[in-house]
């Protein structure tokens, strides 16, 4: 870090290279050999200092990657496009598990959409991060939401008592949406769909990649409250209802636990 100033309310860290520091491609993460001039100087949000805003700012350097061509480095404290550092992001993150968007957005001084862009991204990073196990068992069940106007689909691995997947809708639609989140390859160790009121599946099932539907069996009736799964979803979604659908992959989904490597 060169030097830091202040910018109005914000406190601006303007961050140098530090000697001939070796500079990664951000292409494939590999050490660059040579570096090809300068970009300009870009500005990254990072966690608030004390009460201020705090901005990273740095011209990152063009590199000459063997793999790659030329390139933008990578820098160690925020993704490739992302605008925010790779802190606010996970703290931002965490936080939208437990508090509505605007809520989060306030705790850290940004506008909404950004706390929504910022989740999504670290959802897509997660589940990239996410070791993928086969899935055996899954549960789908429905919610309300909006005072019964609206229905979210809710699908669980009931083998290891996690939400694994949730959508607007309870139609055939939505079931089809789950499956080609899925996709073909891992729907294939699905074998047993436990539902109780999964009209669009017991109507036929979805097209493509169909679980094997011989082992299609609605429950006699709802499971008993131990046997739901530990995420805690149906409180969860109750605030769905203030705060809007786009809240629901932050619940449902993983958080990424680690981001770029520097
Ligand atoms: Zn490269």
């Amino acid at each position: 870090m060169a030097r830091v100033r202040e910018d109005g309310d914000v406190i601006v860290a303007e961050i140098e290279r530090i000697g001939r520091r070796r500079l990664r491609c951000s292409g494939c993460g590999d050490v660059a050999q040579q570096t090809a001039g300068q970009r300009p100087r870009r500005r990254w949000r990072d966690l608030r200092l004390r009460d201020r805003p705090l901005v990273l700012a740095y011209a990152p350097y063009r590199v000459r990657c063997r793999r790659c061509g030329v390139r933008v480095e990578q820098v160690p404290w925020a993704a490739r496009w992302a605008r925010v550092t790779t802190a606010l992001a996970r703290a931002v993150a965490l936080l939208a598990r437990r508090l509505s968007w605007a809520e989060v957005a306030t705790h850290f001084g940004l506008d909404w959409k950004t706390a929504v862009a910022i989740v999504r991204e670290a959802v897509a990073t997660g589940l990239e991060l996410r070791r993928w196990r086969p899935l055996h068992v899954i549960g789908i069940d429905e919610v309300s939401r909006a005072k019964g106007q609206t229905y979210l689909t809710l699908v669980y691995d009931l083998a290891r008592h996690g939400l694994l997947w949730a959508g607007e809708g309870r139609t055939r639609d939505t079931i089809e949406a789950f499956f080609r989140w899925l996709g073909r390859h891992r729907g294939r160790a699905v074998r047993v769909v436990c539902c109780d009121m999964w009209d669009p599946l017991r109507r036929g099932g979805p097209d493509a990649p169909p679980p094997r539907r011989d082992c299609l069996r609605p429950l006699p009736h709802r499971p008993a409250p131990q046997r739901r799964p530990r995420h805690r979803a149906p409180r969860s979604l109750a605030r769905h209802e203030r705060s809007g659908a786009s809240h629901l992959q932050a619940h449902a989904l993983p958080v990424a636990e680690e981001s770029v490597e520097p």
